[in-house]
Order: structure tokens, then sequence, then C-alpha cells
């Protein structure tokens, strides 16, 4: 028996491996694994070309559990190895730089294990003992065992083993046991092997017999060795992809489209990635990409690799030009990643406008879920943007879809301000803002529709980019004045005449903390609504960037600020204008010439003192303007609550308010019951 130390520099490379390394354990699976593979394929290679000349036999990679004796083995029918072989590959570890490294490191073992190639070595993460059983396929060669019990010291002899190959195995360490269970080991050979190019099987098929499940002699295989990607396009049928989906995502709706990447130059990456039926909700955490390095899966976190966009992608990317064992920081500033990155932006907006070239009328149809990646696209990535210009969709109130160059020549003649601004009308909800929709149709504009997720963000997006552009959401403003042209009519009314229907209104408004309306005034015609509700673009704007923004509370917490617009031409505004004059005009006429008597005593004291420096301006006059102010606001307090008990008396005006509101959806529980009460009233 020969004994020796392992050819390590480093103290003892072994409780790092143990200790340090203590998130990721489990990919010791994935290594040993990988090993197995590596020498299968190597012999069916050498034997390929001649170099080997023996039976190929069954190839496959067995994994076993053995419960008594505390073991876990991998083995293969690979090439093998000499016990020189095993001097070389497995007791020679070269380490330089070794302890800066590791200490730099101490927890990220994938870029240990990536650095150090320490896959072997990583078995253990989980063993007190490790043993090498292999016999080399080169004829004449011996069976040898190498055993390391976690320590520099090592020991190889010879051994006996019929059939070539190599059988690891793994005695677990007490910390360990989970890895002895059947489910632990077949979940993890699942996740890290599924697509392995060379059978893995682990245990036997089972069946129901006698009221027990036993095994059955055929055996239980993990991987599919020839997944969709690997194969060429041509040899694929949309079923083809279709069902490799499912096998990626059991129990998830169809994809819409897919794309089937190839690339050779300037590195080498396969791989399908699906444009995935998204829910309203998006759930990022489900179904990711996952990431594989010749059919060994690596990891399910591709940022950095992929656009972050394209996340919200589904599939497969397949590369071993990735450097998958480095740390994701040094990922990112890789030059090839961020080549493959941009490789993979542009593949995706390629085939996007192949299929709207295609098949407008599919794409359109599907599109309702493709929008969210390509707006997230566009919104983030400026190269994409531009790509995708050409087919990302407008859809209209009318459900029709435009590209931005057909919807700016269906609106460009219509829908300019006096300004020459091109106006883009928007809706963000078909249900509530119906009325204001009816309203700009009938005037012959067109309502877009922006009620999905990023729309808000989107259309900011296109404000920046269109020229001369803007957009205003469909209840912003009555509608002459959505589109504000030069023929807009001035409102005739007195100050007198404003101020008492601005209170007559304001008095029968609905008291809300969260809700402040303004009432205003437009001269709209005879025809239009006599009473509307508005909402201000930038506060409401303002609002919903806020909300999506934690942090950014400001605008967030202030009320909706809302308009009731009086139309000042409508009769029934003009009626209760003139019934308020007549029902409140003796009792308001003291009031208002005391009012205008005190105004004009304190802006007269105002005026002469404006000439005076501060300290000149006698005591006994500031007193004067105090008591003229006190004064003023009891005397409009009065005016007020007169024209406020009016209003009460007057069905017409809350009538007319909730008219209003309701048509914006914002009548709701008591207030709506009130007021099919009083329309039965009044009918
Ligand atoms: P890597 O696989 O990155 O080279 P490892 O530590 O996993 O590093 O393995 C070191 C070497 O040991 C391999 O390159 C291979 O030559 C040899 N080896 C490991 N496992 C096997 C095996 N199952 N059959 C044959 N040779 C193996």
């Amino acid at each position: 028996m020969q004994k020796g130390n392992i050819g390590v520099t480093t103290d003892n490379i072994f409780p790092i491996i143990k200790k340090f390394l203590y998130s990721d354990h489990e990919i010791f699976v994935r290594e040993l694994v990988s090993n197995a593979v590596d020498a299968t394929q190597k012999l069916k290679t050498f034997a390929s070309v001649g170099e080997f000349k023996g039976e190929l036999g069954e190839l496959k990679v067995s994994v076993s559990i053995d419960k008594e004796k505390g073991t876990l083995t991998f083995s293969d029918r690979g090439i093998g190895m000499t016990a020189e072989e095993i001097e070389k590959y497995i007791n020679q570890i070269a380490f330089s730089g070794a302890e800066e490294f590791l200490d730099k490191y101490k927890n990220d073992a994938a870029a240990i294990i990536g650095h150090f190639g320490l896959g072997f070595y990583s078995s253990f993460m989980v063993s007190k003992k490790v043993e090498i059983v292999t016999l080399s396929h080169k004829e004449g060669a011996e069976a040898v065992k190498w055993s390391c019990e976690g320590n520099p010291e090592y020991t190889l002899e010879p051994a006996t083993r019929d059939s070539r190959g190599t059988d690891i195995i793994l005695y677990i360490d007490d910390e360990n046991q989970d890895f002895l269970e059947t489910s632990r080991i077949e979940g993890l050979l699942t996740k890290y092997c599924k697509f392995l190019p060379i059978d893995v099987v682990f245990g036997k098929e089972q069946e129901w017999k006698d009221g027990k499940y036993v095994d059955t002699d055929k055996d239980k295989l993990i991987n599919e060795t020839a997944p969709a990607w690997t194969k060429k396009p041509a040899d694929l049928k949309e079923e083809d992809y279709k069902k490799f989906y499912s096998t990626l995502y059991p129990m998830s709706d169809e994809p819409l489209f897919w794309i089937h990447l190839n690339v050779d130059f300037p590195f080498k990456l396969t791989g399908i990635l699906y444009f995935p039926k998204l829910k309203a909700n998006i759930e990022p955490t489900r179904n990711k990409i996952q990431l594989y390095s010749n059919q060994v899966f690596v990891t399910d976190s591709v940022e950095g690799i992929v656009p972050e966009f394209l996340t919200l992608m589904h599939g497969v990317i397949d590369s071993p030009d990735i450097p998958l064992n480095v740390s994701r920081s040094y990922l990112q500033s890789d030059g090839n990643v961020k080549k493959i990155s941009s490789h993979i932006t542009k593949k995706v907006a390629d085939r996007l406008q192949e299929i709207f070239k295609e098949d407008r009328k599919q794409f359109e149809e599907k599109w309702d879920s493709l929008n969210i990646i390509i707006q997230y696209g566009m919104l983030t990535d400026e190269k994409f943007y531009e790509r995708a210009e050409k087919f990302v969709l407008l859809k209209n109130s009318d459900n029709q879809y435009f590209t931005i160059e057909e919807y700016k020549t269906l609106i460009e003649s219509s829908q300019k301000d006096k300004d020459d601004t091109l106006v883009y009308l928007y809706s963000t909800d078909r249900e509530h803002q119906y009325s204001y929709i009816d309203a700009a149709k009938s005037k012959g504009y067109d309502v877009l529709m922006m009620d999905g997720q990023l729309d808000v963000h989107f259309l900011g997006k296109l404000e920046q980019k269109f020229e001369k552009s803007r957009f205003v959401r469909v209840d912003s403003d009555v509608v002459e004045k959505l589109i504000p042209k030069d023929t807009h009519k001035q409102v005739e009314l007195s100050e007198d005449e404003r101020t008492a229907i601005q209170q007559v209104f304001s008095s029968q408004l609905p008291k809300d903390e969260k809700k402040n309306f303004i009432v205003t005034f437009e001269a709209l015609g005879e025809s239009a609504q006599p009473v509307m509700v508005t909402q201000s673009e930038y506060i409401r704007r303002m609002k919903e960037m806020s909300a999506m923004q934690p942090g950014m509370n400001f605008y967030g917490e202030l009320p909706d600020s809302f308009n009731l617009v009086l139309n000042t031409e409508h009769a029934l505004v003009k009626r209760i204008l003139e019934d308020e004059k007549s029902a409140c005009g003796e009792k308001l006429a003291p009031v208002l010439a005391n009012i205008d008597a005190a105004k004009s005593k304190r802006d007269a004291l105002k005026k002469a003192h404006e000439k005076l420096k501060a300290e000149e301006i006698p005591t006994a006059e500031k007193e004067e303007i105090d008591n003229s102010n006190t004064q003023i606001t009891e005397l409009e307090a009065q005016r007020n609550s007169i024209l406020a008990d009016y209003a009460t008396s007057n069905k017409l005006v809350s009538q007319l308010i909730d008219i209003a509101l309701l048509s914006n959806g914002m009548l709701k529980g008591e207030s709506l019951s009130n007021f099919i009460k009083r329309s039965v009233e009044m009918l």
C-alpha cells in the first residue's frame, strides 16, 4: 500500500472545504455526476476515433445509497483511472495564491470550486471518508483503490473491480445524514442532472403490488439525454417545443412563442427561450430561465447574463463559455457575458419582428400577454427600444392595434392642439371612464387603452421619445379642453355670480378627507354635460408614480384632487343661477354690501401703507385692518350659509353633482342609495 500527502501548498484544504463552504453543500452531487458523465463521454470519443477497441457495453452512470454502510456511491463505466492518473489528477492539486483567494471567497463555494477545479474534492463537504475504486480502460490496467479521511493523507492500494470504470464512494458524515435519503438525492439529481447527455439512473422504477410499492427490475432514469435545445431547429416541430416547455415547467400554460438560440461564434451558446403567457400579477420567482453548461444545470438565477427584462421569459440557456464558477459581480463585468447578453436581446427583438411581419394577426392576439416584456425592455434597454419601436403595439378603446407610426397617422389630423402639439388621449379603465371615452369619441378623437401594469411608465417613455407630443388621460379635463384649440369660449359670469354658484355647489360636495374638489367653470355649449368631474393629469401621475416607489411618499399622501366643472351654458346650471338669485337675492344684498364696504375700507388702508416703511404704520390702523379681515370672514361665512341653505333646498344641485360623480365611478354606498331615492322623488 502506498501512503502519501495530497499536494496542497496551503496547510490543509479540508477544513476550508468542510467549514467555509457552508453554503451550496449539495453541489457535490452535480460535480460527481458530471465527472462520471465526462469520463463516459471521453470513452465514447476514444472508441469513435479507434483509440479504444473494447466493448462499450451499456454506458450509464448509477447513483446508489447504502443506508447500513452510510454510503452514497457514484458509479460509471467510463475511462477509469490508473494509479498514475490518480496521482496526477487527484493527488496533485495545484494551488497558487490559495490562502488569499480562499479568504476572499470563503462564502462562495462555487467560486472556489471553479477556481481550483475542486470538483471531486467537493465530496468532502459531506463526507468523513471518500474512496475511489477504479479500473482504467487501458489494456492490462489494474484496479486501484484510493482512500482519504478528510485530511492531507491518503492511501492508494490494489483493488478488485471486474469492469472498467469508477466508483466514488462517499461515507456521509454525521451532520449530513440527509444525503442518505432517497428523496433528497432524487431531488438533487432531478435538479442538476435532468438533461445530462449520458443516462443517469437512481434505483429502480417501482410498482404497486400486494398493497405496497416494490422495486421492478427496470432502472429509474433521471434524465433526458437529448433535450430539445441540443437538436437542430429544423428537426423540431411545434409540439416538440411545447412538450419541452411542459417538461421544464409542468402545469404551466402553453407558451406564446419561442426562440431557438444557436450561436457558434464568438461564443458557444444554445438554448430555447419562451414567451410565457404572463398572468396579470407577475410572479417573477416562478418558472425562471435555467442556465446550463454542457447540459449540466448550473443555476436559475440568470441576472447579469440575460438583460433584466428578459428574466420574465422562460426556458434554457446552455453555454460552456459563461464562466459559471465565478462570483456574480465578476460575471457582470465579463466581456463575453456582455456579448451574450446583447446577442440574446437582439435575437429576441429579431424574432418578435419576424412574427410581427409574418403573422400580424397572431401577434395581435397574443399582444396582451406579450406587451409587458416588450414594454419592460423598451423602458430599460435603449437598444431594444430602437428595435421594438417598429413592432410595439398600441391598443385603442375599440381593441384595435396600431404600430406607433400607424397611430400617429391616425390621429395627426384631428388631435393637434393650438400649439401644434399632438395629443394622445388614453384611458386606464374602460368601465370607469366610459363616459369620457364616449365623449372623446363623439368628438372624433381616438382613445388608447393604457390599463397594463407598466403602461403609466411606458407612456412616460413615449412622451420623452416623441417630438411635440403629449399624453392626456381622457378624464383629466372636459372634452373641449383635452386638446385645446383656438376657439375656446370664455365664461360670461360676474364675480358675484361665480362666488355664489361656487358656494352653492361646494356646499353639497361629498365631505371626504381623501378627496379634494375645486369648483370651476367652462362654457361648453348647451348640449354638453351640465356638470363633470375631472382629475388633473399632473397630480394623478405623481400619485401613481409615488405609489410604485416606496420612500417617495409626499405625493402619495396628498388627497386626490378633482375638478367639479360646471358648464355655464347648460340650461340646468343657468336655471340654478337664476333660481338662487331670486331665492337669496334679498337676504344676500345687505351681507354683500357689507363685505364690499369692509373690503374697500381695508384695501384703502393697505394702499396707503404701501408708501410707508413698516415702522411708520400706526398701530391703530394695523388693528383696523385686522378687524376688517375678521369682519369679512364672518360676513363671508354668513353669505356661505345662506347659499348653502338654498343649495340644500334645491335638490337639483345634489342631483347634478351625483350624476357627475356617478359617471366617474365615484358614487358609492350610502351616497348612491340617496341618489336613487332622490331621483325617484324628482321623477
Ligand atoms: P475537473 O473535473 O474540473 O477536472 P475534478 O477535481 O472534478 O476536476 O476531477 C479531477 C480529475 O480527476 C478529472 O479531470 C479527471 O481526470 C479525474 N476524474 C474525476 N472523476 C473521474 C471519473 N469518474 N472517472 C475518470 N476520471 C475521473
